[in-house]
């Protein structure tokens, strides 16, 4: 919550995001800090460093405060990228505009991604034993690696999901409970949304507590089975013990984030790539039709295929975007494999589409008939954007046949409007066999058949078409 933003009246003050001085006279922000138990911790932030902590606060904070100042125009333009990107990420996966969701992302002072990861579990749930405060720790520490900087969203059962921003992705979870405590279905709720998310696997943090000096073998195995209940695999999970919250604790605790979460193509421990490996994951997501974490990767995938230079190597930035720091040809077909896939689930039509662009080599010609059939066979569907971008994609791909399903459903159109539908769908596709069956076809029909009338329109274009090409 900001207080106020104001001049600062003096050099004494010191940001509590970057730890650094605010100078005299640059522009500060008051903040306050809302922690478990109704208690609120104020202290002061560069202008820069509270777009980080609250960007929709500091938008409507600056809507009020006309003062100019150096850099205010810049400022501006961050805050006005980072708040479209966060409103693309809550539409519907298929919905979502990549260019808008890629901004620049966080960095710390020198120069790391911030990034985010979820915590959850009986160890920092005051009331339930003995507490460590994790709540206070998570809200004013900040944690580095040689890699990172994590920032750490507490997430009580019952909590609304916290908002994604593309700035500072959420890339992992951290699951800590108290190791001699029984698994409470809250619990399992909250790593079945992670799962769902397309999260990978939970570090586990478990506190030993009373006289025990560590967790027992079957402690750790309990919430291993709880994660193998869930989908993921509890074998892969880092598993860190704890009695206290201190700096060894941490250390360790950050240590196996980044072990949890290496970037880049390295061979996973089956010995696959990990661009191979994303690939395989989509369409384990597909198998168990977990669409959103599927539409995730194949987002990451189409990005990394995109930006990848002519030796695989994708770009820091975008690295950072989609997790992965190489594309060998391997894992480009691999990809290219997974989108095809895609195509059989209408949720991830649009996300397929990206991938397939960049995967040239892919057979996807039956995967692209048989979504288009879907799409017209039920007079009742509804021709949408995800359509007309398979549509267009059918084109460009030349893909034969793509017409076929259209003729059909056109033959058996129950409206007006529907036949309309699918004559614009013909002229979307530009399939010249298709065209000049549905030329002859609705030349043959008698005169009084009603379906002559609908689509006269739709034939004389399409008739259109046909000489066009035949000229060419
Ligand atoms: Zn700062």
């Amino acid at each position: 919550m900001i207080e106020r933003i104001e001049r600062s009246p003096s050099g004494r003050a010191k940001c509590k995001r970057c730890r650094k001085t605010i100078e005299k006279g640059e522009i500060r922000v008051q903040y306050m800090w809302r922690l478990l138990g109704g208690v609120d911790s104020p202290g002061y932030l560069h202008l820069a460093c509270a777009v980080d902590e609250d960007v929709a606060a500091v938008e409507k904070a600056l809507r009020t405060f006309g003062e100019a100042f150096d850099g205010r125009a810049a400022i501006e333009a961050t805050v006005e990228a980072r708040i479209k990107a966060i409103a693309e990420r809550k539409k519907p996966v298929s919905e979502r505009d990549p260019a808008l969701l890629a901004v620049e992302p966080v960095r710390d002072a020198s120069g790391r991604p911030t990034v985010r990861v979820f915590l959850a579990g009986s160890a920092f749930s005051l009331g339930n034993g003995p507490t460590f405060d994790l709540d206070r720790v998570a809200k004013t520490k900040v944690w580095s690696s040689p890699k990172r900087e994590y920032r750490f969203v507490l997430q009580y059962s019952g909590d609304a999901d916290p908002t994604e921003d593309p700035a500072q992705p959420t890339i992992g979870a951290i699951f800590a409970p108290y190791a001699d405590s029984k698994v409470m279905p809250n619990q399992k709720q909250k790593i079945i949304a992670w799962h769902k998310q397309g999260l990978p696997t939970p570090v586990l943090w478990l506190f030993a507590r009373g006289t025990a000096l560590v967790p027992t073998d079957a402690q750790v195995q309990q919430w291993r089975s709880l994660l193998d209940s869930v989908g993921y695999s509890g074998d892969e999970a880092h598993v860190v013990y704890a009695r206290s919250v201190d700096e060894a604790a941490l250390d360790a605790l950050v240590q196996a984030l980044d072990e949890a979460l290496s970037g880049g193509v390295v061979p996973t421990e089956d010995g696959r790539p990990e661009d191979v490996a994303m690939a395989a994951r989509i369409e384990e997501h597909l198998e168990h039709e977990r669409f959103d974490a599927a539409n995730d990767l194949l987002a990451n995938g189409a990005l990394a295929l995109r930006k990848a230079s002519k030796d695989g190597v994708v770009p820091a930035f975008e690295q950072r975007m989609c997790h992965l720091s190489r594309v060998s040809s391997e894992g480009r077909a691999a990809f290219g494999r997974a989108a095809v896939r895609a195509l059989a689930f209408d949720a991830c039509i649009q996300q397929a589409l990206w991938v397939l662009e960049q995967t040239p080599g892919a057979d996807a010609t039956s995967a692209i008939v048989g979504a288009i059939a879907r799409f017209v066979g039920d007079p009742k569907r509804r021709l949408t954007k995800a359509f007309d971008a398979l549509a267009t994609f059918a084109h460009k791909r030349a893909v034969a046949g793509r017409g076929a399903p259209v003729l059909d459903a056109l033959a058996k159109a129950p409206t007006e409007s529907r036949a309309i539908a699918l004559g614009e769908a013909l002229a979307t596709l530009k399939d010249d066999e298709a065209d000049r069956a549905f030329v002859a076809w609705v030349e043959s029909l008698h005169d009084r058949d009603h379906r002559r009338q609908w689509l006269d329109e739709a034939r004389a274009k399409a008739a259109r078409r046909v000489r066009d090409r035949a000229k060419r």
